[in-house]
């Protein structure tokens, strides 16, 4: 009875997932489907907890585990700044790879878990614990070490060791060996020492993989990342014999396979030498550290707030362009406010979102939603790249990569092939920035140089405050 009741709840979850993930594909229905989510996870966890599977001697430490677990959770998610979402995400990803691999080794030296398995069976359970150990170390390592990139405790820069692919072959190869001697050892000590060293070189594998992607590939990475813990969460699943935990985590993974994908074909990037490591990298200028000062490579035209109020006043198309730097400034409602004055004067303005814009996919349509401002004058880079050259203003605030011409101008930028927004073909753009500073990927951008280009110096927040007033005034 409390068998079937289990599978019912089940499979009312997994329905509520393939809902959710349906909502957030789009920024009108996303709150829906976050809230199928959070249904989903409720009836999971209720019917996993309180289901067949779990003694009543084994309830107690659950239920302190995840009154502790939820605790931190709830904690992080209250003090986290927006800024910091990315690396909170990272490290959540981290926390699903280290589950799987504790889940294996427990179900590895956990005798019951295996009784009364022989022949095929018991090496089909072998292969789900090597596999799903194999997943959870690369997710965990990998996702520590792109914590570190995307918080800047690590720098963005590529390390880029000589003969990577070979040692990333040679890693395979020992993951390979080790896994047949596992596959034959008789005892669990025996099995010991193959699990061991699969995990280590594994460990190691995540470890090289994030170091070796250069500062703007790093989107492509986290989604990746986001993926691997889906694998890592079905192989758990697997070992648990927990077919909503399959499900849930096949679904996890293979959205953040083709969310990977479809980050790679805005990069213009190939899946394969992304994951590689240093795609951009070789034979091109070496990208210098992200927010470092760029070499002056020309003259740049500076611009007041109420200057720039001026020229929004007498524009007919304005298009409006956020980047990282609009979520640190938190500049999103004066954005909005702006965006609203000028619309009640008739004028046309419409943002242009680059898929990588920010520090995680969807960052500026999640700022941009927050403050308020309608979906559908926000467009995505494809929709409006042709219509720069019939707009009057574009307003680029606090973004720097993702508007760098470099990217299709010159061969040897670490950022080359890379899709932009083309801001510079409007009649006048005007870059809200605090310094000449490079962004992310730690390029010089000659778009601050171009003769139709200000440059609008300062917090973003600051700035834009002091256009809403001059606006106004
Ligand atoms: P960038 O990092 O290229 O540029 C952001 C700019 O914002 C900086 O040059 C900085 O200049 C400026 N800035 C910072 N703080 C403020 C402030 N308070 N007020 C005004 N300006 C400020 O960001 P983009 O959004 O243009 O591009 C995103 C980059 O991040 C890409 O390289 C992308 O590959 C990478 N990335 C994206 C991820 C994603 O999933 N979206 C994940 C990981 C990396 P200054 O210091 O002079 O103010």
């Amino acid at each position: 009875m409390l068998g079937n009741l289990a599978t019912v709840s089940y499979i009312g979850a997994t329905i509520l997932f393939i809902l959710c993930l349906g909502g957030l594909s789009n920024q009108e229905t996303a709150r829906r489907g976050n809230l199928y989510g959070i249904i989903g996870m409720a009836i999971a966890v209720v019917a996993t907890v309180f289901g067949p599977q779990v003694t009543s001697a084994g309830l107690p430490w659950i239920i302190g585990a995840m009154v502790l677990g939820g605790g931190i959770g709830l904690y992080a998610a209250r003090v986290v700044q927006m800024t910091q979402m990315p690396e909170l995400v990272a490290l959540m990803h981290s926390m699903v790879g280290l589950a799987a691999m504790l889940v294996g080794y427990a179900t590895f030296i956990d005798p019951a878990a295996s009784a009364g398995m022989e022949g095929a069976e018991k090496a089909i359970h072998e292969m789900e614990m090597y596999i799903g150990i194999l997943i959870g170390a690369i997710t965990f390592s990998g996702s520590v070490i792109a914590f570190g990139k995307l918080s800047g405790k690590i720098g963005g820069k590529p390390v880029l060791l000589p003969g990577r692919h070979w040692m990333n072959l040679a890693g395979l190869l020992i993951i390979i060996y080790f896994g047949r001697e596992f596959l034959h050892a008789e005892t669990i000590t025996a099995g010991m020492t193959p699990m061991i060293v699969m995990t280590i070189v594994s460990l190691l594998f995540g470890v090289h993989m994030v170091m070796a992607i250069g500062g703007a590939d790093m989107p492509v990475v986290v989604s990746m990342l986001n993926s691997y813990s889906g694998w890592a969460a079905a192989a758990t699943g697997f070992m648990l014999s927990n077919d909503l935990l399959i499900v849930t985590g096949a679904l996890v993974g293979s959205s953040g396979a083709i969310l990977s994908f479809i980050m790679c074909s805005a990069m213009n990037r190939h899946f394969i030498s992304v994951i590689a490591g240093g795609f951009g990298s070789d034979g091109g200028t070496p990208a210098p550290a992200a927010g470092g000062s760029a070499q002056p490579a020309g003259e740049v035209s500076p611009i007041l707030a109420a200057e720039t109020a001026e020229l929004l006043r007498e524009a007919k198309n304005v298009i409006i362009v956020p980047g990282y730097g609009m979520a640190v400034a938190q500049a999103q409602h004066t954005v909005n406010e702006i965006t609203q004055f000028l619309r009640g004067k008739g004028v046309n303005v419409r943002f242009g979102i680059h898929p990588v814009a920010g520090r995680m996919p969807g960052h500026m349509n999640v700022l941009l939603a927050e403050a308020r401002v309608p979906y559908d004058i926000v467009f995505e880079m494809d929709e409006l790249n042709e219509d720069f050259p019939a707009t009057d203003v574009t307003m680029i605030i606090g973004a720097n990569d993702i508007v760098n011409p470099a990217a299709q101008d010159d061969p040897t930028s670490p950022i080359a092939g890379m899709p932009v927004l083309e801001v510079w073909k409007a009649k006048t753009s005007i870059v809200m920035k605090r310094s000449m500073a490079s962004g992310y990927a730690g390029v010089d951008n000659p778009l601050f140089y171009k003769d139709n280009n200000r440059m609008l110096f300062g917090d973003a927040k600051k700035m834009l405050d002091e256009v809403l007033v001059a606006l106004k005034s």
